[in-house]
């Protein structure tokens, strides 16, 4: 559930970024609760809350306060906004957070700076050691990722490897998940440095799952609904469904949406798909199938 699109950064791969001339909207309390009024309808009990990257609109303050909001509805509060320092995510944790995700994008830090340019999260190094605060902080879930089209996709997925590696020897006690962004069309004409087919995904989800058994793969509905069907017996354990990207999106938002779907399928489609069995795995139709 995407609570704002405000953004004080510039990321040349967004539509969200800062330059960007769109509607910037930030949800009040009661577009939140009309909001979970309809992702609760889906029969959802775990939602995520995303923000861009503002301190003033979306900082500590907000996010406690519709923290505070929404945990009376759902059983799991997953957030994925700006980084923050080691006492707010205990704050957060307090206030009933699960899980953070923070992505580091791209692990080259020269590229990095070249698709950052400007604002907080051109800080390479400030980017890299967030989880190493939500590890102190206790957060009980870390989310990582990168995203992949920045760089060559094998080697930023292996130094997000052993940045998994290193976080799980180290804060042993939290529990962690790696999702597989590749860049979707967005406002603008942002191309892809690296392009990572299907096959290529799918053998990368092989590899994760081989690597780390217990660690949580997670596969979003930028993916279409076919590929989604294929590669989510090979190691996927967790997906999205009837995602919105912008904010007030279930109920009703003209603002702009962040990345473009692929799956749009309803929830009660994806849960219908997944008892079905319809997933099972198609080996000899590989070549056939995946682009
Ligand atoms: S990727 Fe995040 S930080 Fe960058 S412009 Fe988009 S919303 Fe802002």
């Amino acid at each position: 559930m995407y609570l704002s699109n405000e953004c004080q950064n510039i990321c040349t791969y967004c539509g969200f970024s800062f330059t960007n001339k769109i509607p910037r909207k930030t949800l009040t309390d009661a577009e939140i609760l009309a909001e979970i009024e309809i992702v609760k309808s889906y029969g959802y009990d775990n939602i995520l809350l995303v923000t861009g990257e503002h301190d003033k609109l979306v900082g500590i303050d907000y996010l406690l306060h519709a923290v505070e909001l929404v945990k009376q509805h759902f059983s799991q509060v997953s957030i994925e906004v700006q980084p923050m320092e080691q006492h707010e995510y205990e704050l957060l944790k307090k206030a009933g957070v699960y899980a953070v995700l923070v992505y580091q994008e791209t692990y080259h830090k020269d590229v990095y700076k070249s698709y950052h340019p400007k604002g907080k999260k051109s800080n390479f190094e400030y980017r890299l050691d967030t989880p190493d605060r939500l590890g102190k902080a206790g957060v009980y879930k870390i989310g990582l990722g990168v995203l992949l089209g920045l760089e060559d996709w094998r080697t930023d997925s292996y130094f997000n490897a052993l940045h998994l590696d290193y976080l799980q020897k180290t804060y042993w006690q939290t529990k962690y998940s790696v999702s597989f962004p590749r860049i979707r069309p967005h406002e603008g004409d942002f191309a892809p440095k690296s392009v990572l087919s299907e096959k290529e995904l799918l053998q990368l989800i092989c590899a994760y799952r081989i690597c780390f058994p217990d660690v949580e793969l997670s596969l979003s509905s930028r993916e279409r609904a076919q590929f989604r069907d294929i590669v989510l017996p090979y190691g996927i354990t967790s997906m999205s469904a009837g995602s919105k990207t912008e904010p007030g999106g279930y109920s009703d938002s003209e603002a702009l949406k962040q990345f473009e779907i692929h799956d749009d399928r309803t929830p009660a489609e994806i849960a219908a798909m997944i008892r079905s069995k319809q997933y099972e795995p198609v080996w000899k139709d590989w070549d056939a199938v995946l682009i």
